[in-house]
């Protein structure tokens, strides 16, 4: 329809009724433009941008981009991939045609990572490491290298490195013994530990020459089937875990983030799975698979002890960026050691922005 047909209808309109015809008109098109599609509340993400303060940057049929100061979301159509500052998110649900988004990632993988999280949490001084597998449980096998030995010896760089720092470090195992999956955050939960850090290598079935890269997982949101391989469905309750699941979203972004910056290696993104030793955690707890076996140039690096301590470096930025978002200052000792032992970068993406005035849709 023309401009000119436009307003010839217009003139048509009785001017009493005007307002009353807008009304409707914005009703109409705003219920029109919400859905519920897969049993989820769909919104248009150019509303949320707008009532964020985020701008529309580009918007195609394969891809919308949202910037504002300090946030860049990237989300590509038909799909749950999506990039937050820089860091790959696996969706619980796929961006739908329309530019549609779940409110549940609204909720869950978005606003975490965007706003600060509020109140701040407690300064981290312990902090429990987990190695993966032990004893009869090898974990993944290539060849004669054996997943279970790796993750330990990764555990054991990390503890030297974090108590550098001046924190304090738990290993849920430091030999190569059998641990029960429920004992292991059963260890940090007991032991009142700030952060629960698993520490795994992947092995892929297919394609393994050119799958490579570093995955972390957090906890699935309640109402969403999770993003690991054997994905459980979504009619999963709420876990411990559920209850600080915005701040292990935070560590998760921040380690993925350090990971593929310090490694320069493929971003495999963060992912939602509920593994028994992350459904457990009382404290924000994460799961990195910290690279590929099965990738031939990856797995020899997982086997180097230089490259382990390279990994590890990065886990340990991942944490002192986690911490300078989250945690109240450092005492002046304590920040003169930090600085000292570990170059952090000055911006940080994620989590940055301030709350706006606005109010969000509800
Ligand atoms: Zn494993």
């Amino acid at each position: 329809m023309n401009q000119t047909r436009r307003a010839g209808k217009l003139r048509g309109v009785n001017r009493n009724f005007l307002p009353l015809v807008f009304l409707c008109l914005a009703f109409c098109a705003g219920a029109a433009r919400a859905a519920f599609i897969n049993s989820q509340n769909y919104a248009p993400l150019a509303d949320w941008a707008g009532a964020n303060g985020f701008r529309v940057a580009s918007l195609s049929r394969a891809e919308i981009v949202l910037t504002n100061k300090s946030s860049r979301l990237v989300f590509d159509t038909d799909s749950a991939d999506a990039k937050i500052n820089g860091v790959n998110i696996r969706l619980s649900f796929p961006i739908s045609k329309g530019a549609l988004i779940s409110q549940l990632d609204l909720d869950t993988a978005v606003k975490p990572l965007v706003y600060l999280q509020k109140p701040l949490a407690k300064r981290i001084t312990t902090i429990c490491l987990d190695p993966g597998h032990g004893g009869k449980d090898p974990g993944n096998r290539v060849g004669w290298h054996s997943e279970k030995i790796y993750t330990l010896l990764l555990a054991f760089e990390l503890r030297d490195q974090l108590k550098k720092l001046g924190f304090n470090v738990m290993l849920t195992r430091s030999k190569d013994t059998f641990v029960d999956l429920p004992e292991r955050p059963a260890i940090a939960n007991r032991a009142g530990a700030d952060l629960f850090v698993s520490l795994h290598f992947n092995a892929a079935l297919n394609e393994k020459d050119s799958v490579s890269g570093p995955e972390t997982y957090c906890i699935t949101p309640v109402g969403a089937a999770s993003s690991n391989s054997q994905g459980e469905g979504a009619d999963h309750g709420a876990t411990i875990a559920n209850r600080v699941e915005d701040k292990s979203l935070l560590l998760a972004h921040q380690m993925q983030r350090s990971l593929v910056q310090n490694l320069h290696v493929e971003d495999r993104d963060v992912r939602r799975a509920r593994f028994a030793v992350l459904r457990d955690a009382a404290m924000p707890a994460i799961l990195i698979e910290g690279g590929y076996m099965t990738n031939p140039t990856e797995g020899k690096k997982i086997y180097d002890a230089n490259y382990r301590k390279q990994m590890a470096a990065a886990i340990v930025k991942g944490i002192v960026n986690y911490q300078r978002l989250t945690a109240p200052p450092l005492p002046p000792d304590l920040a003169a050691t930090n600085r000292q032992a570990i170059k952090i970068p000055a911006a940080i993406p994620s989590g940055t922005n301030k709350i706006p005035a606005v109010k969000h849709p509800q």
